[in-house]
Formats: C-alpha cells, structure tokens, sequence
C-alpha cells in the first residue's frame, strides 16, 4: 500500500479555532501525534499519522499581522518559509463571519499558489443552516479552492473530512520525520532572532558592536515554555548598556521579547535573560551554521 506525507500550513486570524482543532486532532488520534515538536526547517505544531498518511501541520507565525506596518522580521521570514514549502494550505475562517482580516491573509495565499483547503469552523454556533450556504458561494466567489469543509472543531464533527481533503493533495510519500529526528533547533533559532531584535531595536544608537544571543535552555512545561538565555556582549560597559539602570533596560527587553514569542508559540512563556561579557563570543559563533546555534 502507498503512504503519502506531506507539510501542510494551518493558517488563519486569531480565534479562528486552529488551536482547537489541532488539540482535537491530537486527542482523536492519541498516539500517532508529536504535539508542537520542532524539526530542521519548519515550526511544527504537530505531526499526525493517520491512514498511511503523514499530516505535518506547520505554523505561519505572523501572518495574521500582514495588515500591519510594523510586521517582526524574524516573524515574517518563518511564515513565508512556511508557506512557501508546503504542500496544502488549510485556511480556517469562521461561519458566517469573512472579515478584512480574513482577506488580507487570503491575497498572501493566493500568491502562495498552493493548493487551499478551507475549513469554516464553529459551524455549531450558526442556527440558521441556509446562512451556511450562503457563506460558502461568497467564499466561492472570492478564489478557487481546493475544497471547502463545514466543522465544529469544539465538537469533533467532520474532523475526518479535513484529512480526508488534505490527503488527497499529498504527495505520495515515506513518513517525512521519524519522531526520533525531531529536535528544536528552528525554534531556539528563530526565538534568539527575536530577542536579537528587541535588542536592537532597544539599543542599536548605543550598541556600537554586534551582540550574540545563545539560548541556554528551553522546555515545555504543562502550562509555560520556558526558556532562558544569554545575551553576550564583548565588553563590560556594553553590558552595562543592555542592563540599563537598575535593570530597567533588560526588563524592557524581555517583555518585549516574551510578548513575540508567546504569540510566535501561543502560549504563556516564562522568559529569563542573562548579560555574559566574552570578548570572543564572535570568533566561537562564526563557524556555526544559524541552525545549529
Ligand atoms: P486560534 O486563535 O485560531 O488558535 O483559536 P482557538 O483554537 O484558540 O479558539 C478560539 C476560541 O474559539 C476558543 O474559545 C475556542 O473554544 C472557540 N472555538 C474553537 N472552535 C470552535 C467551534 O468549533 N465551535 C465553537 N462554538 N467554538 C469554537
Ligand atoms: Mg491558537
């Protein structure tokens, strides 16, 4: 029998239901999932084996903030990745309710040219079910989509239509990550970017060197991620600078930072921050693949 797998990207505004629906696709198929598990190029939500078939969900950090000016670089870089290697898009939208949000990230996908799977979710709340196909010839008229799919995350109903749908437009296929090869590098990545960015969005008239981020630890607790890193700094009068008075400016930093990654990772996330001065941080880091940092 063939087996197909496949990188899917689970896209849609905040609220939509995403979480929900994977924490439901999680449960419903307990032991084949690796939940929010990080391998070498995507950020991972979860990877579910059903059917001789590999679902890997991955996440657009980001994307939901395409109307907005000030959109975080190191954000925006993963989501584009992701959409850009995937194989289907699953766009959640909610019943009855297609707002300039929902569109703003509809133009980004289309640019995609990815096959597009649309899930209207809640559809529990709507009592009116005439309303529902309404709903649905707008969205017909709004871009082709693959297919379009009527679920209640929340209460499981026709949560085998979207892996049936999303199946389909996978390429035939061995099993893309052995669980045993999953690591969290990306994420540490992306997470030392993010605080790399505060950083110099904070300092950059002060700073006149570059500094190096090195995330120390990072695991997930049953109700926070924790991670804890190092800023490193060449001399001790920088490290005075990314301290600040009294510590204002290291605080500064790690609410901004922690603020980007609890929506990066959507979760709470306990947040702590070191100053190291070592003058030869460059010489140790400049030989490393970003990936492996
Ligand atoms: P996300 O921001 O897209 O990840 O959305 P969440 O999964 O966090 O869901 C946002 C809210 O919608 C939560 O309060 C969910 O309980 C609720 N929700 C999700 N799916 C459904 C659904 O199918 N029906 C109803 N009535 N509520 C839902
Ligand atoms: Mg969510």
């Amino acid at each position: 029998m063939s087996t197909h797998a496949g990188v899917i990207a689970l896209v849609g505004r905040p609220n939509v239901g995403k979480s929900t629906l994977l924490n439901q696709l999680v449960d419903y198929h307990l032991a084949a999932v690796s939940h929010k598990v990080q391998t070498t190029r995507h950020l991972i939500r979860g990877i579910l084996t059903h059917e001789n078939t590999q679902f890997v969900f991955v996440d657009t950090p980001g994307i939901h903030q395409a109307h907005q000016k000030q959109l975080n670089r190191a954000l925006n870089r993963a989501a584009v990745a992701a959409l850009e290697e995937c194989d289907a898009i699953l766009f959640m939208v909610e019943a009855g309710r297609f707002t300039d949000e929902d569109q703003s990230i509809l133009d980004l996908l289309k640019r995609q040219k990815r096959p597009i799977v649309v899930a209207i979710n809640k559809v529990d709340k709507v009592k009116n079910k005439e309303d529902l196909l309404v709903f649905i010839d707008t969205l017909k008229t709004r871009h082709e989509f693959e297919e379009i799919l009527l679920i209640s995350a929340l209460k499981r109903s026709h949560l085998d239509s979207v892996l049936d749908a999303l199946a389909r437009l996978l390429p035939e296929s061995e099993a893309l990550y052995p669980e045993d090869q999953i690591t969290d590098r990306p994420l540490r990545f992306v997470i030392s970017e993010i605080i790399r960015e505060q950083v110099y969005d904070l300092l950059h008239q002060e700073l006149p060197y570059d500094i190096a981020i090195e995330i120390e630890s990072f695991s997930e607790g049953r109700r926070k991620t924790h991670v804890e890193a190092l800023i490193l700094v060449a001399q001790n009068s920088q490290k005075a600078i990314v301290i600040g008075k009294q510590g204002s400016m290291i605080r500064e930093i790690g609410i901004r930072a922690r603020e980007e990654i609890e929506r990066l990772l959507d979760r709470p996330v306990d947040l702590r921050l070191w100053v190291r001065v070592e003058p030869h941080w460059v010489d140790r880091f400049e030989a490393l693949d970003p990936l492996q940092r």
